[in-house]
């Protein structure tokens, strides 16, 4: 049904998501500002193009992965970007998997449906938009192992789900446009507070002398247990292959961590919900990023640093 698909962002996540479904057979156009991005894949014959608009203008499809919510408003409506005033719209379907706040997804969808279409579809008098973000980092964007989670037009989500099902491997519908993305902050937000909770209680178990490792048997056999405790351990040596075993290097970085926790707080904000976990998760976040300088270190170290130097000034 989408025989060309547009990409737009091709950094850590987006590159290996087009190259997934470029390996499957779509035929995709590409572009990002970043140049030498787009020569990875202009070099492999790749079609790229300079502008958001251009990309829209040829394609069934246009999936966007871009940083934050004022580039995905830049991509669809900025000066060139997809949604040019009064210039009818080639695209029926639209896929943001960008992690950005539901209100902006709302905003986006409601935009589009504003929008009339150049050819249209059989199923769709207007454009359809999904915000579709994902789970799992770089590793599942290039194994094709995401999860996305998905809001907008249940029908617009069973078209695409062949397509998203190309770059990952569960799909979850979780209701009206914004949804997607309302599930991703939450999920987020739950993870860096089990995250900062399972430290807090190694550390302490650490001082009361029980090993790190003896008390992750107990906690991943008990009601304790969670990913932060059985897949992404926070204290170096206790798993394997995990960020804390190798000096916290290329994990999921503490300044994603931050940006996730600080839609979380603005989003609670709007709807008038006190949310005081998630602000202090955030706070830490944002003191152990100025206390290192360094960004790219993975949020586990910003966890269990931040526990242990409580404990242990
Ligand atoms: P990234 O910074 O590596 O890539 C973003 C790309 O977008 C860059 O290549 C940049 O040049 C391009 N870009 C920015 N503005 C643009 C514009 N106006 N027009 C065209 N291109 C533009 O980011 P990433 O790690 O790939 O993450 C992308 C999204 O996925 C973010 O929202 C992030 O929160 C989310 N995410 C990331 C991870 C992860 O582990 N990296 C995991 C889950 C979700």
């Amino acid at each position: 049904q989408f025989e060309k698909v547009g990409f737009i962002g091709l950094g850590n996540m987006g590159s290996r998501m087009a190259q997934n479904l470029i390996k499957d057979g779509f035929n995709v156009t590409v572009h990002d500002l970043d140049q030498n991005a787009m020569k990875i894949f202009s070099e492999k014959g790749i079609v790229t193009k300079d502008t958001p608009f251009e990309v829209a203008e040829t394609s069934d499809l246009v999936i966007t992965m871009l940083p934050s919510s004022t580039h995905v408003l830049d991509v669809y409506t900025g000066p060139n970007g997809m949604l040019q005033n009064d210039s009818p719209v080639r695209p029926f379907l639209f896929i943001d998997s960008s992690t950005i706040d539901p209100q902006t997804s709302r905003r986006v969808s409601a935009t589009l449906s504003d929008c009339s279409l150049k050819e249209k579809s059989d199923s769709w008098e207007v454009p359809a938009m999904l915000d579709a973000p994902v789970s799992g980092g770089v590793l599942a964007a290039e194994s094709g192992t995401l999860t996305f989670m998905v809001g907008g037009s249940e029908e617009a989500y069973v078209a695409a789900k062949p397509l998203l099902l190309s770059m990952g491997k569960n799909t979850i519908y979780c209701g009206g446009a914004g949804n997607g993305s309302a599930a991703k902050i939450c999920n987020n937000l739950a993870m860096a507070v089990s995250m900062l909770g399972v430290s807090e209680a190694l550390a302490l178990g650490q001082k009361l002398g029980i090993a790190s490792s003896t008390l992750t048997k107990v906690f991943n056999s008990s009601s304790a247990r969670c990913w932060s405790s059985d897949t992404y351990n926070p204290v170096p040596g206790v798993m394997d292959a995990v960020p804390a075993s190798r000096n916290y290097d290329g994990g999921f970085a503490s300044k994603l961590m931050a940006k996730d926790l600080h839609l979380a707080v603005s989003s609670a904000k709007e709807v008038g919900l006190e949310c005081p976990l998630t602000s202090h998760a955030e706070k830490m976040h944002l003191f152990y990023i100025r206390l290192k300088r360094v960004y790219s270190l993975d949020m586990c170290d910003c966890a269990w640093d931040q526990i242990s130097l409580s404990l242990h000034p």
